[in-house]
């Protein structure tokens, strides 16, 4: 890794705790995410022999991750590539394939995210990690916090059903419910501003995207559609979103 960048202006930076997107687009009024980035050389040549079976799931790519340190992992990644053979035919498309995240620890592509910042967080040192989420990210983000031994902070909505509370409770999370968005953002910036907890979301406004690092995570979810194809880049891939949490 030889830094973060900003989407926008390519500015570079190399702090380990920018989480609130590229400052020199913010001090012009636009709100830009930072991507990390590499240096590939060392992987020049790169065969499917490379990602050798030494570990497993998403940390057979570990070149391509933003960490060194050792992972900290439930089992995620290496999730089946299904043939839709009688939906494909029906829509006159031969090879559809679903990519089946619900296979991952806690249910959800989050884990990609979270394995690859909960690690960070670890190899920067951080003491707590914190999110404002009301679902899958805070429940995977308490998951992975408390494989980390770490203690782990989750603003959600008062209106979240209590489902998902229990959810992000049952992985030993504080969950802390606030009235408004605003409210959740601005408590969870103070815990990061003022006493260093680590975020896996975002927490400012206008949003810029989630951890930088943690993106990374879900990146292999093309390295292994490409490897589950032969490693052959798919015509097309559709991918299920949201705006950013209300
Ligand atoms: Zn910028």
């Amino acid at each position: 890794m030889i830094g973060l960048s900003c989407l926008r202006c390519r500015a570079r930076f190399d702090e380990p705790r920018l989480f609130t997107g590229c400052p020199r687009c913010r001090a012009q009024g636009v709100a830009v995410n930072l991507s990390v980035e590499y240096d590939l050389s060392p992987l020049a040549g790169v065969t499917r022999e490379t990602f050798g079976s030494a570990s497993r799931g998403l940390w057979r790519f570990d070149s391509l991750l933003p960490v060194a340190s050792r992972p900290v992992s439930l089992g995620e990644g290496a999730t089946p590539l299904v043939h839709l053979e009688r939906l494909g035919r029906r829509l006159g498309l031969p090879r559809l394939y679903a990519k089946d995240e619900t296979q991952n620890p806690t249910w959800s592509y989050k884990d990609r995210l979270c394995s690859t910042a909960v690690t960070h967080a670890v190899e920067i040192g951080a003491r707590v990690i914190t999110i404002s989420s009301t679902g899958n990210h805070g429940a995977s983000t308490a998951a992975y916090a408390a494989r980390a031994g770490l203690p782990c902070v989750i603003f959600t909505l008062a209106s979240v059903p209590e489902t998902m509370k229990t959810l992000m409770q049952a992985y030993g999370a504080a969950v802390v419910a606030c009235p408004t968005s605003e409210s959740r953002w601005t408590l969870m910036r103070e815990g990061v501003e003022r006493f260093g907890w680590y975020p896996t979301s975002g927490f400012v406004a206008p949003p810029v995207g989630s951890n930088p690092w943690g993106v990374e995570g879900y990146k292999t979810i093309a390295y292994e559609i490409a490897e589950d194809l032969g490693w052959a880049a798919p015509d097309a891939i559709v991918v299920p979103s949201a705006a950013p949490d209300p």
